[in-house]
């Protein structure tokens, strides 16, 4: 787990590293995350596999899928894998990279539920699922990065608006839709609460329909076609993070030629990359290469906001571990 949350931090996803770590304690202190648990098999017919979770840690549950997933790609060329009912995966490239790692291109198509949902679909204005990510990688030669998209289905994450709201700061415009259903720039407007307790605004989905369209097969194709649940009220929502996720895995020489689809790769990056700029951007980068310069410029660490070395010490504390301990740990 910790090398998940660590490199995740590494790849400039803060969202997504050891700042998890509170709400991982909290969901095992009361009951929602199961711990020293490892996936169990539902389905097993080759290529074709689905994994329940059983609401253990992500990490393990995804560390193992994917391994799983791997030794049936290497056998069949392709794997078609389905993992439910984890408690949160975090960052999905991380699965990507450990599929490239060993030589393969995947596709990771996920959904999330528990917690009440955070995305409108489009045309709506009240949340209907979560910040589905969807996630494709290919592998470089000889191990090396090639390309890997690995993004949340809305224009910015929950998290980010939280952060605004916390910093007195606006969001991009028309990323929120407050309870009267009109896009607006205000954090506040998403985190809204009514006396009920009832939560409004939503994010909205990228891409208008598109993003939206996907985000919806996410929840599909990446929960619904392996048993897994959907976002809608009659499946529990006890604060829960609950992923599911359809992976395919696949083995570039068994579709086709292993050297010609590395140079195809080379070839088409270099294309890419050599264009003139469009007048409002300073730079062109490929999918994944964010991850990778965040790698360069964190490769002597990465700071932990005050924040959210706070909450780590109050966790670490509900964890039972004294402040001693934990002072001698952060350093
Ligand atoms: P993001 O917007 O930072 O990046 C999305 C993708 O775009 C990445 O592949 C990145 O390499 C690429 N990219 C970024 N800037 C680019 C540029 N200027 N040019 C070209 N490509 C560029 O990511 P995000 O949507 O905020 O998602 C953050 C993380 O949250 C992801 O790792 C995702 O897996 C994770 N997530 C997890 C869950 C979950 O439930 N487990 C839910 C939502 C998101």
């Amino acid at each position: 787990m910790a090398d998940q949350l660590v490199q995740a931090n590494l790849a400039g996803h803060d969202s997504h590293g050891v700042g998890m770590l509170p709400s991982y304690v909290d969901g095992v202190i009361n009951d929602r995350l199961k711990i020293n648990s490892h996936p169990s098999v539902v389905v097993d017919s080759g290529a074709l596999l689905t994994l329940d979770g059983n609401a253990g840690y992500g990490q393990v549950n995804g560390f193992e899928t994917m391994q799983m997933g791997i030794e049936r790609a290497a056998i069949h060329g392709v794997a078609v894998v389905g993992l439910r009912n984890s408690y949160h995966i975090g960052r999905i490239g991380h699965w990507a990279e450990q599929c490239a790692a060993s030589g393969y291109a995947s596709m990771h198509l996920v959904n999330v539920i528990g917690h009440p949902p955070l995305v409108a679909a489009y045309g709506g204005a009240e949340a209907r699922f979560g910040t589905n990510p969807f996630c494709a990688a290919v592998p470089g030669r000889d191990g090396r990065p090639g390309f890997l998209l690995d993004m949340a289905t809305s224009i910015i994450a929950g998290g980010k608006a939280r952060v605004a709201a916390n910093k007195g700061e606006k969001v991009p415009p028309n990323t929120i839709i407050d309870i009267e259903g009109n896009l607006t720039d205000d954090p506040n407007a998403f985190w809204y609460t009514d006396p009920s307790g009832k939560r409004g605004g939503a994010l909205v989905a990228f891409g208008d329909h598109k993003g939206s369209g996907l985000a919806i097969m996410c929840e599909l194709l990446g929960a619904a076609l392996l048993g897994g649940e959907t976002a809608h009220p009659k499946n529990p929502r006890d604060g829960r993070i609950i992923n599911s996720m359809l992976s395919v895995i696949i083995d570039p020489a068994a579709l086709g030629n292993a050297e010609a689809y590395y140079d195809e790769i080379e070839l088409f990056r270099d294309f890419v990359l050599d264009s003139q700029l469009r007048s409002d951007c300073a730079q062109i980068l490929v999918p994944g290469q964010p991850e990778e310069l965040a790698r360069i410029e964190r490769a002597d660490g990465f700071e932990v906001d005050p924040v959210t070395l706070d909450q780590l010490k109050t966790s670490a504390e509900r964890a039972g571990l004294t402040s001693a301990v934990f002072e001698d740990l952060v350093g």
